[in-house]
């Protein structure tokens, strides 16, 4: 079968892989679509955590085309998500509920082989039963939107907050929507990229503003009167990191959901977090999170309607990154049947 092989750094290579032999438990799965995220950008520039040479791709659903003896109830023809990220169930996070804090993670499309493949072998516990009535690009939203809805529940968003994002990319995309969703009056959106402030305007945004035009902090401030209840970055850039915190008004909540470069740090007066009593929170992947995810885009609480999502075939894998890297689609979908 062909896959999306990473190599090592700067080594991301189009070729062919033999399927090996199902173990007891584990399912065969036909990728129908697989999203490209900035993880995968991050991985083949080497500047985030793998395990190669690995098949990369971790957001992807796909049809299961065969299964092991023990396949936990799944069948060949369903349509399924996969979770990606791996707990081992024994260590001391894993015992206390957080899968995701797990000491030994591993992950579908980083340690072991992922989604941009043709096939994809995948233990059954980690799958996801979908309606078939989803499309491929809905299915391939679900694994982002539940690391979305981890983060949001992260916000604790209340009814009739302001809330304040920062960045308008994929992740501030499903973050507005999640927000209005838990109750937000108004959610204003902060992006430089004129066509993704259109977006976020059309999918509901109670304002966007341009950083390269206006001053957020003053807009934010003749906006809100004290600053926002939740502040949200989604950018990963340590400028708009130390920027969430003076956004916040006081005794709100301010959240690190956008991943940084690695070693990256940010300046932080602690008087300003002490006097403010600011909550910071972080947010990591999706645990527990799948199902209310599944639940939101088979009801259509979810739009993805106005997003701009590119679709390639495995032979343009690298195309498909780039248009990412570049900022020129809200989503690069990796469809194997194209
Ligand atoms: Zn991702
Ligand atoms: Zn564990």
């Amino acid at each position: 079968m062909k896959v999306a092989l990473f190599e090592k750094p700067h080594q991301l290579k189009v070729t062919h892989k033999d399927l090996r032999k199902l173990n007891e438990d584990e399912v065969l799965v036909k990728v129908t679509a697989c999203g490209v995220c900035g993880t995968d950008l991050h991985i083949v520039e080497g500047s985030s955590r793998s395990s190669p040479p690995v098949v990369l791709g971790h957001e992807y659903a796909g049809i299961i085309t065969d299964v092991g003896n023990e396949p936990n109830g799944f069948a060949p023809g369903d349509h399924v998500a996969v979770d990606p990220n791996i707990a081992c169930g024994t260590c001391f996070y894993c015992r206390r509920g957080d899968v995701h804090l797990c000491k030994n993670l591993r992950a579908l499309g980083v340690d072991i082989d992922g989604g941009m493949a043709e096939f994809c072998i995948v233990p059954s516990s980690q799958l996801y039963r979908l309606p078939s009535t989803l499309t491929l690009e809905q299915a391939a939203f679900i694994e982002p939107l539940s690391c979305a809805v981890h983060g949001i529940d992260r916000a604790q968003i209340r009814a009739g907050d302001t809330v304040v994002i920062l960045g308008g990319g994929t992740v501030g995309l499903l973050m507005l929507q999640l927000a209005t969703i838990s109750g937000a009056s108004r959610v204003i959106v902060v992006e430089p990229v004129e066509w993704k402030r259109g977006i976020a305007t059309r999918i509901g945004a109670f304002e966007v503003l341009d950083p390269t035009v206006v001053k957020v902090f003053e807009c934010i401030m003749d906006l809100t009167g004290e600053g926002a209840d939740v502040v949200i970055e989604c950018a990963g850039r340590p400028e708009t990191t130390s920027l969430s915190l003076t956004l916040a008004r006081r005794g709100g909540t301010v959240e690190w959901f956008g991943v940084c470069p690695l070693g990256a740090t940010v300046q932080v007066e602690p008087n300003s977090v002490y006097f403010k009593e600011l909550t910071i929170v972080g947010s990591y992947v999706n645990p527990h999170t799948f199902d209310r995810s599944i639940a939101l885009i088979a009801a259509n609480k979810i739009s993805f309607r106005d997003f701009v999502i590119d679709k390639f075939p495995l032979d343009r894998v690298h195309e498909a990154l780039k248009s990412l890297a570049e900022g020129k689609t809200i989503k690069s979908l990796i469809v194997p049947t194209l």
